[in-house]
């Protein structure tokens, strides 16, 4: 590829990536598959890492993060930041409309809002170009948190108008993603975040932006900071204006002609904020007409033309009866609070999160202490904090367990963790969650396996670990509580399918720490099968792109075990396949094909294929692909618009296909 090419192409390419994040992160409305995000992002990636100097400030290459940051820099807010003040019920909004109406002599119409519990940031674009993201800071001097700012895909790099503008919004993790995210801290024994907003704080904060980029943050825009810079009259307007431009801007704010209006709006929210995807903790509600905003003006604090109505906190006090200890699959001690029944957010909870035994201490949670149950949304309800003037007088500090409270074996701290494990590999709680886990959907895949039948399983001897389901009989399964002669065979077949899975399913499902789904898929392709992978070093593991030293470290450790080695001769013996079932890249050299030892020119545009695919599958297929057109050029495979390669190939009498020809030629050889 010439310079030239490339530099038509890489701009092609993010013009058309840009609109498809724009369409899948800010309209929620993706317009492509995935698939097809992909290939053109390692498209582009590929001629990136050729010619560097093509890389721009918004190629969407530049949002992956892998920049450390020594610390954050302090940015001053030219036009500071306001804040709002706030209303609590009906009478307070109601007396808020009559001194905007007084100050002003006239009715006014309002534009609602739904109060995004995140955190505030300024965004600058010159010329259209994201140049500097800013925390809110004291509202006068924020921190420059741009590199990280840059990872949250709905933040446009480029607007659709060369503006220079400053806009602010609201940064926020989004519920499904915060609960995830501390499922996982959880299970790693790290610090767990208390809520949404303090979770997209502590990653707009970290100074290496790969882990900004990883927890998908996202974001509401609603003010510029400077009004003049768009021709709007009104907030309604201006909102729906920065959408054009390529915010991403919240879709339920509404216009309100009376305070009557905004109350039902109010009521509508207070009743449906569990199902936003986001949390919200209020109403913001403004003045609509901007010079009815000028007129009213600003307080030393906050503008006198919006308030913010704020729910009530979704948190209760209760009582704490117990605390329930379980053991995970990974042997983490985690404490469940189990409490006086109450109402919350529109459910009765009884059990709430503890998070770990740190958490326990930190907080100094005691039995039949008073306690603050917070819940937002679906999230599962959590104990926030101990209401100390309700402790009992008698009260004692919690002894947190030392041993395993199923096996018994002493409990440990793993480096820095701040959670307690069981490492016995003997623990039952471990083998039984180790158990669920092998049976799950994106491992072994064996259906009418749950949690009570195999820990009755586990229990009754029937089976000690996973290669032990591939020798159950039927009589055994029928001295099982409500398993009947069907529901025996039903799950006798399952097992019986799951023995032809191909490896990958095995090795994720055999729960190998840091081994996730897609880290199993890459080294069975690579490796061919689980033998291979179980003698493969460190240095040959961390070869392979995006494994990285730790799940290395852990395949290598795992192998080390004698006890690995006989688990797996026994699921050999018992007819379970242990090999990769899928093409793997390697092979295909074998493979008979039409390009096998020749020299192959990809010119022009393809339109199935991207050239860095097609390359590397003709490449796996023995051919050797180059640049340019000479007498020892085999075939060229010309693609739309082929230009000058295309006539210097028949000028010089070379086999010339097309596009659809290649394709038709690499499908026939990988089905052979
Ligand atoms: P408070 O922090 O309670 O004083 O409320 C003011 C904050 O609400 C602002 O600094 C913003 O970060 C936040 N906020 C969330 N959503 C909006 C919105 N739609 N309009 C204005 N401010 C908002
Ligand atoms: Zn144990």
């Amino acid at each position: 590829m010439t310079f030239q090419d490339a530099e038509k192409r890489s701009a092609e390419l993010r013009v058309e990536l840009n609109q498809y994040a724009h369409e899948y992160y800010v309209q929620d409305q993706p317009s492509v598959e995935d698939a097809v995000y992909d290939k053109k992002y390692h498209e582009l990636v590929a001629i990136e890492t050729d010619f560097p100097d093509l890389i721009t400030p918004e190629s969407p290459t530049q949002r992956v993060g892998g920049k450390v940051l020594e610390g954050f820099e302090k940015v001053v807010h030219t036009i500071p930041l306001y804040s709002l003040n706030d209303v609590f019920n009906k009478e307070e909004l109601i007396a808020f409309d009559e001194r905007v109406k007084k100050a002003v002599g006239h009715a006014v119409s309002y534009c609602c809002e739904l109060k995004i519990d995140g955190l505030s940031i300024s965004l600058k674009y010159e010329d259209g170009v994201f140049v500097q993201g800013a925390t809110r800071g004291d509202g006068s001097v924020g921190e420059n948190i741009t590199e990280n700012l840059k990872t949250v895909k709905s933040i446009p790099l480029r607007l659709k108008e060369p503006l220079t503008i400053e806009v602010r919004g609201e940064c926020y993790m989004p519920k499904s993603s915060f609960v995830k995210l501390n499922q996982q801290r959880e299970e790693a024994g790290k610090e767990v975040f208390a809520n949404p907003r303090n979770a997209a704080a502590g990653s707009l904060r970290q100074l290496d932006t790969r882990v900004a980029a990883q927890r998908n943050l996202s974001t509401f825009l609603y003010t510029l900071a400077d009004f003049g810079a768009l021709a709007s009259t009104t907030q309604d307007h201006a909102l729906n204006e920065m959408a054009r431009l390529g915010f991403r801007t919240n879709p339920e704010h509404q216009v309100c002609e009376t305070i009557e209006e905004v109350w039902q709006y109010i009521e509508r929210f207070h009743e449906t904020r569990d199902d936003l995807p986001y949390e919200i903790d209020g109403i913001v509600i403004k003045v609509n007409e901007f010079s009815v905003q000028d007129a009213l003006g600003f307080t030393v604090k906050a503008p006198r033309w919006a308030t913010a109505y704020k729910f009530p906190p979704e948190e209760e006090q209760t009582t704490l009866i117990d605390i329930d200890w379980t053991i995970g699959r990974t042997g983490v001690l985690t404490p469940t609070a189990i409490m006086e029944p109450v109402r919350l957010a529109g459910t009765t909870v009884s059990r709430a999160s503890l998070h770990n035994s740190d958490y326990i201490e930190k907080k100094d949670i005691r039995l039949k202490d008073t306690i603050l149950v917070y819940k937002a949304g679906d999230i599962i309800p959590e104990v926030a904090q101990v209401i100390l003037e309700k402790r009992p007088e008698d009260s004692q500090p919690y002894p947190v367990p030392t041993h395993c409270p199923i096996c018994e074996s002493e409990l440990v701290h793993l480096d820095e963790e701040v959670a307690l494990r069981c490492i016995n590999p003997k623990c039952p709680a471990q083998i039984k969650e180790g158990l669920s886990h092998f049976v799950s959907r994106n491992a072994m895949n064996i259906d009418g396996l749950g949690p009570r039948v195999l820990a009755q399983m586990f229990d009754k001897g029937l089976v000690t670990d996973v290669a032990d389901l591939y020798s159950l009989e039927k009589e055994q399964l029928l001295t099982l509580d409500k398993i009947k002669d069907k529901s025996a065979e039903n799950i006798l077949n399952a097992i019986d399918a799951s023995r032809e899975n191909s490896v990958e399913r095995l090795i994720f499902g055999l729960g190998i720490r840091h081994v996730g789904a897609k880290a199993a898929g890459i080294l069975a392709e690579h490796f061919g099968d689980l033998s291979t992978i179980s003698r493969a070093t460190k240095d040959e593991i961390v070869n392979l792109n995006t494994i990285g030293e730790t799940i290395a470290d852990s395949l290598v450790t795992y192998f080390e075990n004698e006890e690995v080695h006989e688990l797996m001769q026994e699921l050999a013996d018992r007819g379970v396949n242990l090999v990769y079932k899928g093409i793997r890249a390697s092979q295909l050299a074998e493979v008979e094909s039409p390009f096998k030892d020749k020299t192959i020119v990809l010119t022009g545009k393809l339109l199935d294929y991207n050239r860095e695919e097609a390359k590397e599958k003709i490449q796996n297929l023995g051919g050797k692909v180059t640049g340019s057109v000479s007498k020892k050029t085999d075939l060229v495979i010309a693609g739309e618009d082929a230009g000058s390669k295309l006539a210097k190939a028949e000028s010089l009498g070379i086999e010339v296909w097309n596009e659809q020809q290649m394709i038709v030629a690499i499908e026939e050889s990988y089905s052979n």
